[in-house]
Formats: C-alpha cells, sequence, structure tokens
C-alpha cells in the first residue's frame, strides 16, 4: 500500500487537546498502512471520549472506521456548534455516575456536594480507576489524556480548567446533569446517601454546642458520618448556589 494523506479538522474545544495549539485546528497526518480513524485522532492528543461526530469525506462513521487512502476528517465534541447527524453521535450524553481519577478530589467532592455519586479514591491507579469504571459503569473524569484514551474507556471527560468550580460545570453542562442536583443528600467522606436522623437518636455523639443549637440532622446510610447546617453551612450553599447560576 503506497502512503496516503489524511487532513483530520478538530472543531470547537477539541483544539484544546491538540499538542501544536493551531488556532484552525488542522493537523495533517501521513499515514503508510490501513489505520483505524479513532487512532488516527489519538495520534493527534485527542481522546476518544471526547469525540462525539466524525466524519470522513463528509459521512459519518464510528472508531473502528478503517483509513485506507487520502481523507478529510472533521471531529467534533459533546458541546458542539454542529447539531447535524443527530443520529450519528458516538457519546452519550445523559450520565449520572462517574469515577474521578487522584487529582481530582475538589472536583468530586464539590459533585458529592450536589448529590451526584462519584467513586473516589485518592490513592487509585490507574487499573483501578478502570475496574471500578467498569465493574460499576461508571464515566472515568481524568485529566490524564493516556488514561482516557485506554481501549475499554466508554465515557470519560477531560475537564478543561484547573478549577473545581469551573470544572463542576463542566460536568454539569458534558452529561446534562441541570435538572438531577439534590444538594446536601450524599456523604463527603463516602459517597453514600444520607438519611434524615431524629436528634434524639444521635444526641450522644454531638458536641454540646451542636446539641444546643441545631435540631436538624442528616447520617451517612455507610460511615454514619452526622451532618448538620453548622457554620459552613451558608458558605457552601452560596458556592452552589453560584455553580447552579452559571449552569442554566
Ligand atoms: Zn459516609
Amino acid at each position: 500500500m503506497s502512503a496516503f494523506r489524511v487532513r483530520l479538522k478538530f472543531h470547537d474545544d477539541l483544539t484544546f487537546f491538540l499538542k501544536s495549539k493551531t488556532s484552525s485546528g488542522i493537523i495533517d497526518r501521513n499515514l503508510g498502512e490501513k489505520t483505524s480513524v479513532k487512532d488516527v485522532i489519538e495520534s493527534c492528543g485527542v481522546p476518544h471520549p471526547e469525540v462525539d461526530l466524525i466524519l470522513v469525506n463528509s459521512k459519518p462513521v464510528d472508531f473502528s472506521h478503517p483509513i485506507v487512502k487520502d481523507a478529510d476528517i472533521d471531529l467534533y465534541p459533546v458541546q458542539s456548534q454542529c447539531l447535524l447527524f443527530k443520529e450519528n453521535r458516538l457519546q452519550v450524553r445523559s450520565i449520572k455516575r462517574f469515577v474521578a481519577d487522584g487529582h481530582l478530589g475538589t472536583l468530586a467532592r464539590t459533585l458529592r456536594l450536589l448529590g451526584f455519586d462519584v467513586a473516589y479514591d485518592r490513592q487509585a491507579q490507574d487499573r483501578q480507576l478502570l475496574s471500578v469504571m467498569e465493574r460499576e459503569d461508571r464515566a472515568l473524569l481524568t485529566r490524564d489524556r493516556r488514561l482516557l484514551m485506554h481501549a475499554i474507556v466508554r465515557h470519560g471527560y477531560c475537564p478543561r480548567s484547573q478549577n473545581a468550580d469551573d470544572q463542576t460545570i463542566e460536568v454539569i453542562r458534558r452529561f446534562h446533569l441541570f435538572d438531577s442536583c439534590t444538594p446536601f443528600s450524599r456523604c463527603l467522606r463516602c459517597n453514600a446517601p444520607l438519611e434524615r436522623v431524629i436528634k434524639a437518636d444521635i444526641i450522644d455523639k454531638l458536641e454540646p454546642l451542636t446539641k444546643i443549637y441545631y435540631s436538624e440532622f442528616r447520617r451517612c446510610t455507610d460511615c454514619g458520618q452526622i451532618y448538620w447546617a453548622g457554620s459552613h453551612f451558608s458558605k457552601l450553599q452560596r458556592r452552589l448556589e453560584k455553580i447552579r447560576a452559571r449552569c442554566s
């Protein structure tokens, strides 16, 4: 097979991943053998879970599509200006369960604050993250592009921002979580749901001032951690309100 040339055009914020920051989002590649479009895309630094629509010579294809001759390839992210080919989209939009890598602790905690189910272990190795992702059918949240490129990753997202509130908004937008927020319903320590408890049932576990000033409590259904609207609560509430306002 003689060498052939492909021109890839990365649209919208997929340019975030390109190694050489071309503002045009265009990359030319010379290929010497049949290559799947997934491998061509990832050789440019763009993980496959970020790509929602692939057009080869203006026709939609999936990741396994082989490239065997000269081609023009257009790539679009989930949040794209392009509204064509709705039935050929490659990514699932609405996902409510996540696993976050060890560097995204603040994001994991903020998503839990909003009530979302986020598996998180600061010490987790890549192998463990992938295993939890697969076993529990969760979307992988990581800024490690190599990890996101792993063949077994079906759903995932790389937060663009380094700021946890901005990352939270990105995740809410990417996975269409606007209407699913249930703040203060999940344990920040272990991710299990909280339940309402009667003060009398836990009063022996409370500090003297907490006993006096607070009457409503929630308890983690797994680790037993007790939560109440303490002094930090209004600050947290304001933060969540800001995040929600920016999402809408
Ligand atoms: Zn807990």
